[in-house]
């Protein structure tokens, strides 16, 4: 079984619960927030924001319509960070998710600099100055023990779904048509069968560019190139220097060893 979410944006209050949610299930901090005109605060997502509740102010000709939806990693089937990910820290697990083994992250970028969405965000730690990257997990710790994902769970509206993909592609198709019906003519259900299919799909009122999200996202062309040629000449530079090194490693110590003979 194929496990997603379904946001209805047009079920979203904007109230940030989700967002909150995200940061006490994951032990992360507050951010410092500043007011920039807009409700939009945070104004990103950042290594201790992974779900960020977007505030999209539209400007009618009689009115001006807040649209507001939590966005984070889309869980994409064609992940442009997995095929970049040099060491396979990012990978998908049996249901489709995009999952990131920390301890095999390098910290190198590479997925941040291909994702369509711009999601994976780098954490450094202040001390070593090693990095490592951070995203949406789809709450795996909660999701194997039967609970859903802490924003799916606080959601007080029921704008957040989660569960058989099939099953929420039919919900949020069905919920398409009643808007359609009430007059929204843009509706759509988004991330049906964009990159393989979206792990992360939205009931949207209007077209994904008034909400901020790329109408065609897609794997980026260069991304073939840096599999096919710069991502093994980078192995073969990280061969070349490992094999150095190890060169470098027995010179010194059979220099030591003869010291030692010297010695005796
Ligand atoms: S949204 Fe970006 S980080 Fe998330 S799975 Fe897709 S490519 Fe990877
Ligand atoms: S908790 Fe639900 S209603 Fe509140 S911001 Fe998140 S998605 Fe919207």
């Amino acid at each position: 079984m194929k496990t997603a979410m379904l946001v209805d944006a047009s079920k979203c209050l904007g109230c940030r619960a989700c967002q909150v949610a995200c940061k006490q299930w994951n032990d992360l901090p507050a951010e410092d927030t500043r007011n920039g005109g807009t409700y939009q605060n945070p104004p990103d997502l950042s290594a201790d924001t992974l779900t960020l509740v977007r505030f999209r102010e539209v400007e009618r000709a009689d009115r001006v319509d807040w649209l507001t939806y939590p966005w984070r990693c889309m869980h994409c089937t064609e992940a442009a960070c997995v095929a970049a990910c040099p060491t396979g820290a990012l990978f998908h697990d049996g249901r489709g998710f995009v999952r990131l083994d920390a301890s095999r992250c390098t910290g190198c970028g590479y997925c941040a600099m291909f994702c369509p969405f711009n999601v994976p965000r780098l954490r450094v730690d202040t001390l070593s100055g090693s990095g490592k990257m951070s995203k949406c997990t789809f709450c795996q710790d909660r999701v194997h023990n039967g609970e859903l994902p802490a924003c799916a769970k606080t959601c007080p509206s029921g704008a957040i779904r989660f569960g058989d993909r099939e099953n929420l592609v039919a919900v949020g198709s069905a919920r398409v048509g009643e808007l359609t019906k009430a007059g929204f003519a843009q509706a759509s259900l988004y991330g049906q069968d964009i990159l393989g299919g979206l792990g992360v799909m939205y009931v949207l009122t209007d077209d994904p560019e008034v909400y901020g999200l790329p109408a065609e996202p897609r794997m980026p062309p260069m991304l073939y190139l840096w599999r096919r040629v710069t991502r093994p000449l980078g192995g073969i530079a990280v061969g070349a220097a490992a094999l150095g090194l190890a060169v470098n490693f027995f010179i010194a110590r059979r220099r030591i060893r003869a010291e030692e003979v010297a010695h005796d």
